[in-house]
């Protein structure tokens, strides 16, 4: 008799975000009631770029359906610098503003790095500040990238603890990568991180009791690499060709051999997406209670 592979748990992201903007809602309405306080946050958006404005749109409405306020700002792709600095500037001292997201990518004629380190740290609720970076690597509170802590939420779905775990992220960049390993150290995991120049990448996939995919390439990771029963986290989003002139969204992971084996997998898209806007909104409650010296939601 041969032994039947258990099925794997598929880690429904939509869901688990619906729960979380369900809890994020009942908080801001008790904030709302007790003290008067509508949390804000305000979006900017420099130029037109379609994916873009899309994503804000998604945003401004999830804001909306938690109780919150969002203030979209939409500049010309021609923007200069200075002109975005001083928006920003006039959302740090506007005491109505409890956060700031600025949309990326921006133009090229504009340096990033300089506007990220523009936004006041109590208002950065994409958590990409300097100050942030650091506050998270010196294991200090603050506010953290939302794309990473929604991909921690999820494998705590999975793991009541991840204490003691192997846990292997593919991926540095500054947005996923290094603050999704660093949430997992915080979480007492043991992480390593790779990238393009690690060698044998298989073999160190194998070693994860987590596994993380931020590399940005489609269905890199394959069902070989993965040890069995493992939690596979995939953040890659991927458009792909797919028949008649289509294309498709694929992660990074290559869904259906990786299920063969994993444990628990969080499918592309509808795992880690959704999660994200879902941590926007808690990171703009929390930032808008503690600019208020009020209690926020516990994670
Ligand atoms: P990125 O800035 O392009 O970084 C990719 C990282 O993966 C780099 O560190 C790179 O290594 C590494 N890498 C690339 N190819 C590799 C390979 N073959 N083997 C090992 N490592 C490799 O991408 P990102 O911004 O972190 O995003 C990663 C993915 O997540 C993308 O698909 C993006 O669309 C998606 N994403 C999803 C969400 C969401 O809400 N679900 C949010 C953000 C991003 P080097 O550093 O050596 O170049």
């Amino acid at each position: 008799m041969t032994a039947m592979a258990q099925a794997p748990r598929i880690i429904d992201g939509k869901a688990i975000a619906a729960d979380l903007r369900r809890k994020v809602a009942s908080a801001v309405a008790r904030v709302n009631s007790a003290h008067g306080l509508v949390p804000c946050i305000a979006v900017v958006l420099v130029g037109d770029n379609p994916a873009s404005e899309v994503y804000v749109r998604s945003k401004s409405k999830a804001v909306a359906e938690a109780g919150m306020r969002a203030v979209d700002r939409k500049l010309p792709a021609t923007v200069g610098e200075d002109e975005l600095l001083a928006l920003i500037g006039e959302l740090n001292r506007d005491a109505q503003v409890n956060g700031i997201l600025v949309q990326l990518p921006l133009p090229p004629q504009i340096d990033s790095q300089k506007v990220i380190a523009a936004i006041d740290p109590a208002k950065d609720v994409d958590g990409f500040h300097p100050l942030n970076v650091g506050r998270l690597a010196s294991g200090l509170p603050g506010l953290v990238p939302c794309t990473p802590l929604g991909c921690v939420m999820l494998a705590k779905t999975v793991h009541a603890s991840l204490a003691g775990l192997e846990a292997v992220v593919v991926g540095r960049s500054n947005i996923v990568g290094k603050p999704v390993a660093q949430l997992l150290l915080r979480e007492n995991a043991t992480v390593t991180i790779c990238h393009s120049k690690t060698r044998d990448l298989p073999a160190v996939c194998r070693r994860a009791d987590v596994l993380v995919a931020a590399l940005g390439k489609p269905e890199v990771i394959r069902g070989d690499w993965i040890k069995p029963r493992a939690t596979v986290i995939d953040v890659g989003i991927n458009r792909v060709p797919a028949a008649e002139g289509k294309s498709r969204i694929v992660g990074d992971v290559a869904f259906a051999e990786a299920a063969r084996v994993a444990g628990a997998i969080t499918p592309v898209p509808g795992g880690v997406g959704p999660m994200t806007i879902a941590c926007l909104l808690l990171n703009t409650l929390q930032a808008a209670c503690a600019q208020n010296g009020f209690k926020g939601l516990d994670e």
